[in-house]
């Protein structure tokens, strides 16, 4: 058995060992034949996490002429936002506003 091979099992046997699933990919990339760009569920690159309203300033009325609806980033199909967490009004507002192209 080569170098390769004894390191990947021995990856495994210590994911095993612990029960560390998070491990099982570390040890397909050990040898650095094999590499997974793919982001794993629960990996931090594959969740975005949004701004809470708070933090956005999100106010329930539009700021002049700017408004959710008119903004780059609302969801209208479910009057969301891809920055802000939670429910959106078309005619809210935030300091995140961009305006739609
Ligand atoms: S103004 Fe703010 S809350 Fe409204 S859609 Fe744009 S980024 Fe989201």
């Amino acid at each position: 058995m080569d170098k390769i091979n004894q390191s990947r099992r021995a990856v495994f046997r210590a994911a095993v060992a612990t029960g560390c699933v998070l491990c099982v990919p570390a040890a397909f990339a050990a040898d650095g034949t094999t590499k997974s760009t793919k982001p794993m569920p629960g990996d931090a690159s594959s969740q975005v996490k949004k701004t809470p309203q708070a933090s956005a300033q999100y106010q329930a009325k539009p700021k002049g002429e700017q408004k959710c609806a008119l903004c780059t980033h609302f969801v209208a199909e479910s009057n969301t936002c891809k920055l802000v967490e939670g429910k959106i009004s078309p005619d809210g507002w935030c300091t995140l506003w961009a305006k739609k192209a």
